[in-house]
């Protein structure tokens, strides 16, 4: 599994770092960025910015984008 956010619909209400920490993070401009072995990957973002998700974090994924309220966190399988 794959994730990617698309910035420009995030809200920055953080739900998806709450909900997957090891795969989300939240930046200094109030938006989400994914993680893929630690480091985020914020340059530049959006779906040029996708970062592969280990199992043991895919049910937290699959939630966070289940109740993004932006709706814009993408999975690709
Ligand atoms: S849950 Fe969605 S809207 Fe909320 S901070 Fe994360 S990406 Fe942004």
């Amino acid at each position: 599994m794959k994730v990617w956010i698309d910035q420009k619909y995030c809200t920055g209400d953080n739900l998806c770092e709450e909900l997957c920490p090891a795969i989300f993070t939240q930046l200094d401009d109030g938006l989400s960025y994914v993680k893929q072995d630690g480091a985020v990957l914020d340059k530049p973002g959006g779906k040029l910015s996708m970062a592969a998700v280990g199992a043991e974090h895919e049910d937290g994924v699959r939630e966070a984008a289940d109740q993004c309220a932006g709706e814009c966190i993408f999975i690709e399988e």
